[in-house]
């Protein structure tokens, strides 16, 4: 059996080996074993379900909330050779009664339905006689309600347990904190089944986050310095300013389009396709957009607002790299993205439990921002998995920062807090510190204060950081009736009276806006490294033409690029250079249909520049 699937792996995949635990969730599908599979994104999830669906008798069902995408991965599938095709409401009559034919008669290796769909009574009447392999459930924390993408439809997908009971059962997801772990596997009475947990680490994403001075412009400089070119993804929290910034993009000669769930489900698609389909679009969007989104090149994401959980931005930040070449995951933050996320916490008419729920989850986020000490292992730790070295690869790692001991400067601050009464905001405090001469402050008297102007060692922005600092750590709270007031915790306490140091983070305006970043290789010039120096360019060259190739060939079949090869694949033929079909075989991501489909243009190509 295994050797059934390591020879559909090579064959029908073109990859030579299985990654993590794959082929252990393979055997045990296709064995007949109920899984849970958490993998991050990119892990190689759907191989799990796609090869036994092969292995076994019948047709794997598979179950993804978003139509739009399906049809991409019938696509993918078709490209390779298996037989694929999805049933869903946006089909014209005649095509949905095809499929149907094919899956009465057996022709289909695997069919993709949305849950509402498979639900339908009709639905599942005619899949009564139908032969079935398995059932694969993508996107699987939609069950959740805790979750950012719950979808009701899910928690109705445990009848299928009952209906059908011989059927295996693999659920899988790419969010994977313990509630929802455990919600997946009660929801989907999955009990006696398997959980395989797979590394959650994206080693080949580099973790940034800056502080917010001018937010849209250090975006552009982000992507000027670093991303000529690339696709990537920029989220938001507003539909608003998806649209600004989209538009500033553009007006500074980029080629970027918004994505909403305000526009029309016509002007989505388009920018979606277009994002899919082109090489080097960036899309601005708010959280609608990404979800199963599989575009294996996008080289960054991009947040300028913050997320509000640890979950919602791996899962976001996951969209990058997923061909396993570098990307970036980069993020502005400042006290406006704390202060907008209390506050829609704080109005939402969820319950108190889950109202603190989310609090808890911001205040994760927060210290994610703040942290002096390595991002990745940080996040790793929140997902339950550790991460023994600092990991040199995200921003405090590679310019450790500079922290110094807080302790007299949060004293100032709090009995500045305490004395002027606890009601003004942050830019009237530091005012105070700094002893500005402004009128307001003389009005209110508290130029007499003792604190007036004892802070004169910090500017305002060192001041600002501060204050964040002492607000993500619940030292001081943000008054969200008024204006944004500060107020002490009884977390402040201990610090007023001297008890232990406070240790924060250093930063400078200066620093922050040092810190531009600088041209780097081109992703594909990385790809060649293992080559010789002095092939560099002609390796270049040669992988230019075969994306070129790439395209109108993509063109004329009306798919995205990378569903034909994915850069990785094209690289590799650069630098190898296939002469003949057994070489060419060779490469990964070639299995024996791609090599009859494009082997011989490919070769011509790769010749012609030997
Ligand atoms: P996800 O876990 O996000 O669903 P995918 O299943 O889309 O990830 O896989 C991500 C990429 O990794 C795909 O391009 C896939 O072809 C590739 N991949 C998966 N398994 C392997 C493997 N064993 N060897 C090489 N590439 C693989
Ligand atoms: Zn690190």
């Amino acid at each position: 059996m295994t050797s059934s699937a390591t020879r559909i792996l090579s064959s029908v995949f073109g990859y030579d080996t299985f990654r993590d635990s794959q082929q252990e969730i393979i055997d045990h599908l296709i064995e007949g074993g109920h899984s849970l599979v958490l993998m991050p994104t990119g892990g190689g999830k759907s191989l799990c379900y796609q090869i036994p669906a092969l292995v076994r008798e019948g047709t794997g069902l598979v179950v993804s909330p978003l139509i739009a995408l399906m049809q991409d991965q019938v696509n993918a599938l078709r490209q390779v050779g298996v037989r694929a095709a999805c049933l869903n409401s946006s089909l014209p009559l005649d095509e949905i009664r095809r499929v149907e034919g094919q899956l009465l008669r057996g022709e289909l290796d695997l069919v993709y339905l949305a849950p509402e769909r498979l639900l339908q009574d009709s639905t599942l009447e005619f899949l009564d006689r139908c032969r079935l392999s398995l059932v694969a459930i993508d996107e699987a924390h939609c069950i959740s309600r805790w979750g950012h993408d719950f979808r009701p439809e899910y928690l109705q997908l445990d009848i299928l347990r009952d209906r059908w009971p011989e059927l295996p059962v693999l659920a899988c997801t790419a969010t994977a904190d313990e509630r929802t772990r455990r919600e997946i596997v009660t929801k989907l009475r999955l009990g006696e089944g398997r959980v395989f947990v797979t590394g959650f680490d994206r080693p080949n994403i580099r973790y940034r986050v800056t502080p917010k001075i001018n937010e849209k412009r250090q975006l552009l400089d982000f992507i000027r310095g670093e991303h000529e070119n690339d696709a990537g993804i920029v989220y938001c929290l507003s539909r608003k300013r998806t649209e600004q910034v989209a538009k500033f993009l553009v007006d500074n000669g980029l080629k970027a389009m918004p994505y909403h769930a305000g526009l029309s489900a016509g002007v989505r698609h388009r920018h979606q396709d277009r994002f899919l389909n082109e090489d080097g679009l960036i899309i601005v969007a708010t959280i609608a957009f990404g979800m199963g989104i599989d575009k294996p090149d996008v080289r960054f994401v991009a947040h300028l607002d913050l997320p509000k959980s640890i979950e919602a931005y791996y899962q976001e930040t996951g969209r990058a790299g997923r061909d396993g070449l570098a990307a970036n995951a980069w993020m502005a933050y400042g006290m406006q993205d704390v202060i907008l996320h209390t506050r829609l916490a704080e109005e939402s008419d969820a319950d108190e439990i889950y109202k603190r729920s989310e609090r808890q989850k911001l205040d994760t986020m927060l210290g994610y921002c703040e942290t002096v000490s390595c991002r990745r292992q940080l996040l790793l730790e929140y997902f339950g998995e550790s991460l023994p070295e600092p990991c040199g690869n995200c921003d405090t790692c590679l310019e450790p920062v500079d922290t110094f001991d807080g302790t007299e400067a949060a004293q100032k601050l709090l009995s500045c807090v305490a004395r002027t009464g606890q009601r003004f905001g942050a830019l009237y405090i530091i005012d105070v510190l700094r002893g500005s001469e402004s009128e307001r402050i003389g009005r209110f008297g508290h130029d007499l204060l003792s604190t007036y102007g004892i802070g004169t060692e910090f500017d305002v922005w060192q001041w600002r950081s501060i204050i964040r600092q002492m607000v993500t750590r619940g030292l001081l709270a943000v008054d969200l009736e008024g204006y944004g007031g500060l107020r002490l915790t009884p977390a402040a306490r201990p610090v007023l009276q001297g008890e232990g140091k406070l240790l924060l983070r250093q930063e400078t305006a200066a620093m922050a806006r040092a810190k531009k970043p600088k041209k780097k290789k081109a992703t594909v010039a990385i790809l060649f490294e293992g080559g010789a120096e002095a092939d560099g360019e002609a390796n270049q060259a040669l992988f230019e033409s075969l994306r070129e190739l790439r395209r109108t060939t993509a063109a004329e079949q009306e798919v995205p690029p990378y569903v034909i090869f994915h850069d990785k694949t094209l690289a590799a033929m650069a630098l190898h250079r296939p002469t003949d079909e057994a070489e060419f075989l060779q490469i990964s991501g070639v299995g024996q249909a791609k090599l009859e489909r494009y082997g011989e243009r490919f070769l011509a190509v790769i010749r012609e520049s030997s």
